[in-house]
Formats: C-alpha cells, sequence, structure tokens
C-alpha cells in the first residue's frame, strides 16, 4: 500500500529570505519531498499556510496517513481549530512527524503537555547524532553516528514528557547534548520528532537526514486493522463475564 503523506510547510522564511529561497528554491517542503521520493514510493501532498482552511482542510486530513510539520516564525497563526483537527486525527491513528522548530508548534505542545521550551544558538556548531536505538525501524540502514556540518545548536534541558522511546542523542561542538529523535505515543497515533532542519543550512539534502524522516514516515504509518476501541455509556456497565453474585 501506497502511503499517504502531507508535507506541511509554513513556507514563510522561504518568502522573506533570500538566503533560504537560494538555498531551497522549492522551499523546505520542496526538499523533504525529494528525500521522500528517493527513499520510497510515497503519495505526497504539500500543503502550506497560506493555503484556505491553512493547508489542511478536513478533505486532506482524512486522506493522509502521516503529516510532516515544519513551522517556526508562524506558529502563533496557525488557528486553534487546525489544531484541534490536527490532533483528532493523531488520536484517531493519523502518523505525526514534527521536525526541527516544530517542536514549538501549538500541535506539538498541545500533545505534549509541556512547554517545549530548549536552549539554541545559531552559529557555526557541527551536530554529531547517535543512534541510541540501533533496533528501532527508524534506525533501519543508519550507520552508529551520523554528522551535519553546520547546524542550529539546540541544547538541554528540553521541556518535554520523556519519550516512549529516544532513537538519538545529539552532540554539538559547543558541548551541549539534545534528545533529538523521539518517539510518543498518543491515542492510536505515533509522533516522532526529529531535531536537525534550520532553514538557513542545508540539512534537507544530507541523505541520512533523509532516510531517517523516509523511515519515520514508515514507522508512524497508521496500523490498518487495528482495535478501534467503543467508549461511552452503555459499554462500561456490562460485564464481559458473569459476576458473583453479592
Ligand atoms: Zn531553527
Amino acid at each position: 500500500m501506497t502511503l499517504r503523506v502531507t508535507i506541511w510547510n509554513e513556507n514563510r522564511h522561504e518568502q522573506i529570505n533570500p538566503a533560504v529561497q537560494k538555498l531551497y528554491p522549492n522551499g523546505l517542503h520542496g526538499a523533504i519531498k525529494d528525500g521522500l521520493d528517493e527513499n520510497g514510493d510515497f503519495a505526497i501532498t504539500i500543503a502550506t499556510l497560506n493555503q484556505p482552511e491553512q493547508g489542511l482542510p478536513d478533505s486532506l486530513l482524512d486522506a493522509t496517513d502521516v503529516l510532516i510539520w515544519w513551522g517556526h516564525q508562524a506558529h502563533n497563526e496557525v488557528l486553534d481549530d487546525t489544531v484541534d483537527r490536527v490532533q483528532r486525527r493523531v488520536l484517531d491513528g493519523m502518523g505525526l512527524v514534527v521536525l526541527h522548530s516544530g517542536h514549538h508548534s501549538k500541535i506539538f505542545k498541545r500533545l505534549m503537555g509541556t512547554t517545549a521550551n530548549l536552549k539554541w544558538r545559531e552559529s557555526t556548531d557541527k551536530e554529531r547524532i547517535w543512534i541510541v536505538s540501533p533496533n528501532h525501524p527508524i534506525c533501519e540502514g543508519l550507520p552508529e553516528y551520523f554528522e551535519v556540518e553546520r547546524e542550529e545548536m539546540y541544547g538541554e534541558h528540553f521541556d518535554i514528557p520523556d519519550p516512549d522511546e529516544l532513537v538519538m542523542v545529539s552532540w554539538f561542538t559547543g558541548g551541549e547534548i539534545f534528545r533529538s529523535g523521539l518517539c510518543y505515543h498518543r491515542g492510536r497515533g505515533r509522533i516522532f520528532y526529529f531535531r536537525p532542519g534550520h532553514e538557513t543550512y542545508p540539512t534537507y539534502y544530507n541523505p541520512i537526514v533523509r532516510k531517517v524522516i523516509a523511515n519515520a514516515v514508515r514507522w508512524a504509518q497508521p496500523l490498518q486493522n487495528g482495535p478501534k476501541p467503543v467508549y461511552g455509556l452503555g459499554f462500561w456497565n456490562k460485564p464481559l463475564e458473569p459476576l458473583p453474585a453479592e
């Protein structure tokens, strides 16, 4: 089955920063899409903030197996209604892959329940990403560690709930470390947070970064035939086995 992937990008830096425009002439979403195309057979839709319904009408969410999220400067422009609708889909089983500065997106904070604050520095750091769960499906085909030559530094403490699975940890030239590959389960949905991807660096052209995102999409896909619990009055009070007499 071909996975249906929607790449959502706020698409703002690309419009106003010539350096980002030059680096990502087809937008960050364009490079992320090319990386997926290199690593699998995905049916990909591009969605951006300025489109009707902020790029995410119900008709598209209903036809999305995994949603990728890149946002930074326009987090506050994402309407609570959009966040509500995405959250509902995640709880219902849609996968969500949150990239880089998406840590401060409304949807990620909603699903985490914390501030998702962290330390950061835009300088000349190199990022070295260590795989700490080598048997995890997201690590399929990865080396023991890989490096991104220039990246924005994100440092601990990262104010998030303990992840269900910690897959990657980053080290930066300045000495900081950061939990950079995180898996969460919320409702019937799976969420992966992946740290690299600052807009002024060519990170989304890195072949290993691209492979991680493709692996994460496969991992986050919804179960096609999983159980669908039924909640509500009228079910909870009927025992499955006869109860002992009083
Ligand atoms: Zn950044």
